[in-house]
Formats: C-alpha cells, sequence, structure tokens
C-alpha cells in the first residue's frame, strides 16, 4: 500500500561491495551505520551478511535492540544517556562516550551483567559536537578507565562534518593518530580502532589522505545514497536509488498556479510566495511533512516538479506530463538523507523489498540524470 519506500536489497548489497573492496584495499575497516533506515531488520539482515561490513552501529539504542539476530559487533555510536546504561551493556559490545561519569556507571553495570564493555572515546577536533576537546582532560579520562574492572578502552573516534561542516583532511585526521600514539605509550595499551569520520571522510580514501594509524570509518549515507558527503559527489559506480519512494495520486485538476485572496500564512506560520506560470496541471499525492521532507524529494520522472507541500498533501506541477498521470497512479521520488530518515521513522510510510536483477551495464546515471539533492543533513 501507497506511500510505501521500495528497498532493493542487490543494489544496497552492491554498494556495501563498492565501499567495502575500496575500505580493504586501505587495510581500513567499516562500520556500517544502520540509523539512516531506522535499523530495519532486513536491511540490517543484509549488511551483516556481507563480508565487508566488521561492524555495526546506531545512534538510537532502541534500534539496536530491535536488531536481529546478528554476528558482528554492535556499536552505539550516540554518548550514552544515564538513563539506559542498562541496555547499553546488555545490547551492545561497544558504545561511544566522552564523559566519565558515564562511563563509571558503565563499569558498574557491567560488572553486575558480569561483562567486559568496550569503549570508544571521542575526540573533537574541531567540529564542536561530541567529543573530548581538552586534551588534558581525555588523558585523565584514561587514566582512570584503564583502572576499571569490566571497561576496555577500545579506541578513539572523531566526527567531522555533522554540526560544524569541518571537512575532514589529512592533518585534523593525523591529530587523532597522535592522540593515540600519546595514550598508547603513556599507558603501555595497544588500541584497537582508531575511527577516522563519517561518509565525509571517504573523499580522502581516493587520494590517499588517511594517515597510517587510522583504521575504520563508520559510513551510513554513503552506502545508501552512492555518495560522498564532504563535497556531495557520487560515485558513478555506485547505485543511487536503493531507496525511492512511491506516493499516490488523489487528485488531478487544472489549477492557477497563484492562490486568490488575501494571503496570510500557510500551516507552518509561515507567508508563502507564489510564482505566476498561469494555468497548471496539479497533481496531489497522498503524503506529506508528517511523513517526509519534501525538500529532499527529487521526482524520477523529471518533468515534474514539486510545488509545495503541507502535513498530509504534497502538490505536483504535472504541466508537462501532459495526461500520463491519472488519479490512482503511483509517482517515484529519489529522497536525500533527511528525506530518508523522516520517512523511515514516519509509521505512515510503509515498506517493500525487492530483489531485482539487473544488467549492471544498464544501472548507470547519465550524467545531469542524478537525484539532485537540496539539502544535505
Ligand atoms: C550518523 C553518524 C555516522 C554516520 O554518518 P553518515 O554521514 O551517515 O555516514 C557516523 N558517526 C556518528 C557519530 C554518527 O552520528
Amino acid at each position: 500500500m501507497n506511500p510505501k519506500i521500495i528497498i532493493d536489497l542487490n543494489k544496497f548489497t552492491d554498494n556495501l561491495d563498492y565501499i567495502g573492496k575500496k575500505m580493504k584495499a586501505k587495510s581500513l575497516t567499516l562500520t556500517h551505520i544502520t540509523k539512516v533506515y531506522a535499523a530495519d531488520p532486513k536491511i540490517v539482515k543484509a549488511a551483516d551478511e556481507n563480508k565487508y561490513v566488521d561492524y555495526l552501529g546506531d545512534a538510537r539504542i532502541e534500534n539496536i535492540k530491535n536488531y536481529p539476530q546478528v554476528s558482528k559487533p554492535k556499536i552505539l555510536i550516540r554518548i550514552p544517556m544515564h538513563s539506559e546504561i542498562e541496555d547499553v551493556i546488555r545490547y551492545t559490545d561497544i558504545s561511544f562516550n566522552s564523559e566519565i561519569s558515564t562511563i563509571r556507571f558503565l563499569n558498574n553495570e557491567a560488572k553486575r551483567q558480569k561483562k567486559i564493555h568496550k569503549v570508544v572515546l571521542m575526540v573533537d577536533l574541531g567540529d564542536l559536537r561530541e567529543g573530548y576537546f581538552d586534551v588534558k582532560e581525555l588523558h585523565k579520562a584514561v587514566a582512570e578507565i584503564v583502572t576499571m574492572t569490566n571497561i576496555q578502552l577500545f579506541g578513539l573516534a572523531v566526527n567531522l562534518t555533522c554540526f560544524g561542516g569541518v571537512i575532514p583532511d589529512k592533518g585534523i585526521l593525523q591529530k587523532l593518530v597522535d592522540y593515540k600514539n600519546s595514550i598508547e605509550s603513556s599507558y603501555g595499551l595497544s588500541l584497537s580502532m582508531i575511527s577516522g569520520g563519517n561518509s565525509s571522510s571517504l573523499y580522502l580514501l581516493d587520494k590517499d589522505g588517511i594517515p597510517e594509524g587510522i583504521n575504520n570509518l563508520r559510513l551510513g549515507e554513503a552506502i545508501v545514497i552512492g555518495k560522498e558527503t564532504a563535497f556531495g559527489q557520487f560515485y558513478d559506480e555506485m547505485h543511487h536509488d536503493v531507496f525511492t519512494l512511491s506516493a499516490e495520486l488523489v487528485e488531478i485538476k487544472e489549477k492557477p498556479s497563484v492562490p486568490f485572496g488575501k494571503i496570510g500564512m500557510d500551516a507552518f506560520g509561515q507567508k508563502p510566495v507564489f510564482v505566476d506560470k498561469g494555468q497548471m496541471l496539479r497533481g496531489i499525492v497522498a503524503i506529506g511533512r508528517q511523513d517526509i521532507d519534501h525538500l529532499g524529494l527529487v521526482p524520477i520522472d523529471k518533468r515534474i516538479e514539486i510545488v509545495g507541500a503541507s502535513s498530509d498533501h504534497l502538490i505536483l506541477d504535472l504541466t508537462k506530463c501532459k495526461k500520463d498521470y491519472k488519479v490512482g497512479d503511483s509517482v517515484r521520488f529519489y529522497m536525500n538523507y533527511s528525506a530518508l530518515l523522516r520517512a523511515f521513522t514516519s509509521k505512515y510510510v510503509n515498506r517493500t523489498y525487492i530483489q531485482q536483477q539487473y544488467n549492471m551495464r544498464n544501472f548507470f546515471y547519465k550524467k545531469g540524470d542524478r537525484p539532485i539533492v537540496l539539502c544535505h543533513h
């Protein structure tokens, strides 16, 4: 039933294979991040079965709790809340941390559950989201962690281009390696995971920009959309339509392009602005801002333009499509990161899984035929 996300599991696997091979060639391990698709169990299963995936990670413990039976280690990549400590120990193998008070709770709970929990410390290298900013504080935390009975210091990680928009480069990542070296020599440790960022670090792979010592990347968006996110370049060799959206036309009518009467606020408190394009063939599909970020949708039929959206209605300009669409037809869209996140968390959007066989030669996008997305996360 519409609206639905059409999930192509073969294309997903192809994308994992493509990136996974690139990473292995540089001796990097791959943590696949499942939050983009709200850890949908069938997709998580496909990722778990992929030989290039070393770890599975998500920002939300609810998602990890709902993982199907998986064989790869599970990582909580958002700093844990004190109120979820019990679940973090129970359902994950590794968690990312930046507060010693939280790590003390993790140690106590791990003792209670008779487990050894692995901790990766987040280091903030300028993006100003999470992580240790002050090196002295980082060293103090390590000094205490090495005395804990049920916590193993597993590694260091940095996150970039998420909040501050800082683009990773060799110099920034080298700082993380320097921290690793100083911690290893000060405390006689060997750290297993030095994680150099998310999909925005991927572009460095192609230009030998990942310094020795970094041995892991955490990738979500790159895998499902087929692009790196520092500059938003699509990979020609990857699929950009692993996930597409299908929504159904419930009205098609000729109408003017500018409303008449006195214009006040729209449903979202904004004063709308309209360009007069004369009479239009307007279509309404039954999906809205409760389910989707309409700014992140691109119709696959390039003759269609999106006019706007309210909570439950998405309005399309079908003028160029002549009489090709009728009420009851489905319209397909590409989704950017933001549209994907919302579509997968809306309970009003269904999911359907396909394992299409296709001719590899036919899937490449022609230049200019790419889903041009308007905003990044
Ligand atoms: C979301 C997230 C990722 C994955 O980011 P993508 O851009 O989807 O590759 C990696 N690390 C952390 C800490 C995250 O929150």
